[in-house]
């Protein structure tokens, strides 16, 4: 993934191949439409669910409060969060002999990701055989070769049956704050609802993107229509349900703000029941072919034992740039959907590139070759707007012009059919965003657009603190962690930290790695925390604690890669958005992920599963029971 170009190794087509583009051109148009996005303010322009958003993070699924007395009593773990992740971590512990648990749970329901997001044609871009979790062991076959919400969050309540889950979980229940006490070994961790609950060991599994955000615009007061955020939609209010048949917009004037991965989905199904569609458009996304079909029982053998795993690992090495020590690019692609396909493009393999040049490319040719790549891969997603949009200037103002990888690719098979339909009206915003409300819509480039109902597609707080995530603060040894990691996040494996015994994260927290099938992520994680408490309740382990040494290495490797400073690069050259802080990163650190282990996820989990093996629980202080 190559940020700057050497211009005379671009037009060597001997490395590249034919060039049938001007590379250079590209290059300025991409910054061109950069430089008109940056805003001084940055992150800034956004604001949370707070004043007249204040019901963005109410709780539209589960209503009725359930009552339920104050709990004091004490687990062998906590997990904060009952998303897939706390899921993963539960079946886990599980498998691993800790079946002693608590869960607690915002939400009413298990689900997260898939609790809140309900919209209309919500389904996840991931295979279902590599995203849906723990599929082995349901003995599961998916539905659809990309699930739907509804199959996501009936997986959800299938773990939380199968594994004891739902006698385990306090669901509408916020954590309120989480102490280490010394002298017991435990932490104490209380609830919005009077719980104080302990454990011997605490999980936050909490997610990465789960507070609803919004831009930070004038006259928001003023707004007399009906507003929502696409994680609470407001089915009252447009009939219907995920799989559409919404009768109440039949007569309605429906705006949706924002075109990242949500809206893709949620702009074709509005296009079939409102009476009028305005999509308002600041940056387009890339929209690849998803493929969407049905999935038989034989879609995957899952009959061998270890399937799932293989089978994410085989997508995981097709969908990464570079090789990786210990894992050649299969030559069978399992899940050969869109996301490999663009790799085929996007990272050809050295050995390919070699035989062209008739030696081996340096890795500067390498990084520039990604760059030409990159230009054909989006020319074939410019290529397809334009062949499937009808009006040239809506197709014009559809094309995407960054790197492929700047934003998160998008896929769909509906999404940009759905501006030839007479009454969906893009609205382009020329990079600049819908400027402010007014009492009956919105006003973009000093036109006022009348709208009964606007869907704010807007996206999810994100670069921001552990704790502001979380909602509440850990403390750990005489210390809080947001001043723990005042200075930038210290931790072991990405899951503990030093002062804060007992205590584990798993998600995309900073310093692991990034894999675009999260859940592949958190199931490695889940298996990692598992292995550990359930080495500490063997062994009878007082506490266990990551060894300040053991993180300065950990942190060291990753700070000072130079893989890390080049993702860096790349997204400082890339249009605004959430991956780059919206343009204001200052280091590695301040991206989306964070820096993270510089050998990719393979190598990561790779890495996790050798430690596991070695057994000694290396880089913990192991702190024994007195017998
Ligand atoms: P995003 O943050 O990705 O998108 C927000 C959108 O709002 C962007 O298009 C942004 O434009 C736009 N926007 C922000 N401010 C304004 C403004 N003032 N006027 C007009 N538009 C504005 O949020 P999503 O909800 O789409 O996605 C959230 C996360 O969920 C992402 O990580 C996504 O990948 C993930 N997701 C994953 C799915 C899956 O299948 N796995 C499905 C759906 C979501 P701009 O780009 O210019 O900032």
């Amino acid at each position: 993934m190559g940020g700057d170009t050497n211009e005379d190794t671009m037009l060597n087509e001997k490395l590249t191949g034919p060039i049938d583009f001007d590379p250079a051109a590209l290059r300025a148009k991409y910054e061109e439409e950069r430089d008109k996005r940056i805003r001084p303010e940055g992150k800034a322009q956004f604001v949370g669910a707070s004043g007249r958003f204040e019901h963005f993070s109410s709780d539209p699924w589960s209503e009725t409060v359930v009552a339920r007395p104050a709990l004091d009593d004490h687990s062998s773990v906590i997990i904060a969060g009952g998303g897939f992740g706390g899921l993963l971590m539960g079946a886990r512990l599980n498998a691993a002999g800790v079946t002693d648990i608590r869960i607690i749970e915002i939400g009413g329901d298990f689900g997260g990701t898939w609790y809140w997001n309900r919209y209309p044609g919500a389904m996840c871009d991931i295979e279902a055989h590599i995203y849906m979790p723990l599929l082995e062991e349901l003995g599961y076959a998916p539905k659809h070769r990309y699930a739907y919400a509804d199959e996501l969050l009936e997986i959800s309540q299938r773990i939380g049956k199968e594994y004891g889950l739902y006698d385990k979980v306090l669901f509408q229940t916020s954590i309120t704050g989480a102490k280490w006490n010394e002298d017991d070994a435990r932490w104490l961790v209380e609830t919005d609802r009077g719980d104080a609950v302990t454990a011997d060991h605490f999980v936050v599994a909490c997610g990465r993107q789960s507070l609803p955000k919004l831009p930070n615009l004038p006259g928001v007061d003023e707004f007399e229509g009906h507003i929502f955020h696409s994680s609470r939609w407001d089915y009252a209010y447009t009939g219907g349900d995920s799989a559409g048949n919404m009768t109440g917009l039949a007569d309605k004037r429906v705006g949706v703000v924002g075109t990242g991965a949500t809206a893709l989905q949620i702009v074709p199904a509005v296009a079939q029941d409102a009476k009028e569609l305005l999509v308002f458009q600041r940056t387009p996304s890339t929209v690849g072919v998803r493929g969407q079909q049905e999935t038989g029982p034989d879609w995957a053998d899952m009959t061998k034992p270890g399937w799932q795993r293989e089978r994410r690992e085989n997508f995981q090495s097709h969908v990464q740039f570079g090789s990786v020590s210990g894992f050649v690019r299969p030559e069978k692609d399992l899940v050969a959907d869109g996301w490999t396909a663009a790799f085929e493009i996007l990272a050809e393999p050295e050995s390919v590139v070699a035989e062209r040049l008739g030696r081996a490319p340096t890795a500067e040719e390498m990084a520039d070759l990604s760059v030409i790549n990159d230009y054909r891969a989006m020319n074939e997603i410019r290529a397809r707007v334009e062949d499937t949009v009808k009006d040239p200037a809506t197709a014009e103002a559809l094309k995407p012009w960054y790197q492929w990888w700047c934003k998160r690719p998008g896929w769909h098979d509906d999404y940009l059919e759905s501006f030839n339909r007479e009454n969906v009206t893009l609205v382009d915003t020329h990079g600049q965003g819908v400027e402010r409300f007014t009492r009956t819509g919105v006003v973009v480039g000093g036109t006022e657009y009348e709208l009964d109902c606007l869907v704010m597609a807007t996206g999810f707080e994100s670069g921001i603190s552990f704790t502001h995530l979380t909602g509440f603060e850990l403390e750990g040894r005489d210390v809080k962690l947001s001043d723990h990691w005042a200075n930038g996040v210290r931790t072991l494996h990405g899951m503990s930290t030093d002062r804060f015994p007992n205590l584990f994260f798993i998600g995309g927290n900073p310093q692991t790695a990034s894999s675009v099938n999260a859940v592949h992520l958190l199931d490695e994680q889940a298996q990692y925390v598992a292995h550990i408490i359930g080495e500490a309740t063997t062994r009878g382990l007082r506490t266990v604690e990551a060894h300040h040494d053991a993180i300065d290495a950990w942190v060291d490797n990753i700070v000072t890669s130079p893989k890390n400073q080049a993702m860096f690069e790349f997204y400082m050259q890339c249009t605004p958005g959430y991956y780059n802080a919206e343009g204001t990163a200052k280091t590695a650190a301040d991206l989306f992920t964070g820096g993270r282990y510089p050998g990719g996820p393979l190598a990561y989990y790779a890495l996790l599963r050798d430690w596991e093996a070695e057994g000694s629980l290396d880089g913990y202080s192991l702190d024994a029971e007195p017998s």
